[in-house]
């Protein structure tokens, strides 16, 4: 293994730290839980289930890449157009990723967290992941700043840890929220990460319920089957 390739790990395994931190505190809070709290505990892995089986799928799902089989009359999959890269039919929406040295449907953008390209075959598994992650931290969050308030900080070394805990979860929860927020506002209205940052603005704009389905399939939006 060369250096690039232990360099693409380096994303992913800030990701591990900060769940095993996080779960780490999470133990050593709920050691003896009560009832009420045996359900949190039990919504809270439920939600971590979804966000790692839905990384998966994201990391996993080859997003897509023009074939010289597809339709030859869908715009979206074939195209006269050539790309300068890899030389092959260049359909709407499709862009040539540098990392990735090959042509995707529909790219929205190369993810470094997942080290794969999110397009037309796996976008909505990475919706999913940036949902139920928000879901997650928010959860984290919660519970965090409701062990702090009902034991306030007394110099106690391991209250320090659940300080760091609290800030973490913060932070990531702003961040993904945010992100969320950018692309549910990219989907409602039809465009890609790419469009939006070209400035081709509501290209392909249809009604919400058609882009939501166009981008997070037909059936269930926020289950990553
Ligand atoms: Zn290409
Ligand atoms: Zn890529």
């Amino acid at each position: 293994m060369n250096f690039n390739q232990l360099w693409v790990l380096a994303p992913f395994s800030i990701v591990i730290l900060i769940i095993a931190y996080l779960e780490i505190m999470m133990v050593y809070i709920f050691i003896y839980p009560e009832e009420k709290e045996i359900l949190l505990l039990i919504l809270h892995h439920l939600l971590l289930l979804a966000v790692i089986y839905s990384f998966y799928k994201t990391s996993t799902t080859k997003p897509g890449s023009p074939t010289q089989t597809d339709n030859e009359d869908d715009p979206l999959t074939t195209s006269r157009k050539t790309c300068k890269f890899c030389q092959n039919n260049k359909p709407m929406r499709c862009h040539h990723c540098r990392q990735c040295n090959k042509c995707i449907l529909r790219m929205d953008h190369h993810c470094p967290w997942v080290n794969n390209c999110i397009g037309q075959n796996n976008y909505k598994y990475f919706f999913c992941l940036v949902f139920y992650a928000t879901l997650t931290s928010v959860v984290y969050f919660c519970i965090y700043f409701n062990k702090i308030l009902k034991n306030p900080p007394i110099g106690k070394i391991d209250t320090y840890f659940i300080i760091f805990a609290a800030t973490l979860s913060f932070t990531l929860m702003i961040v993904l929220f945010l992100f969320l927020a950018f692309h549910t506002k990219l989907i409602s209205n039809n465009q890609t990460t790419l469009e939006y940052f070209e400035k081709q603005r509501e290209h392909y704009n249809k009604d919400l319920v058609s882009n939501c389905n166009e981008f997070l399939g037909p059936g269930c939006w926020l289950i990553p089957n």
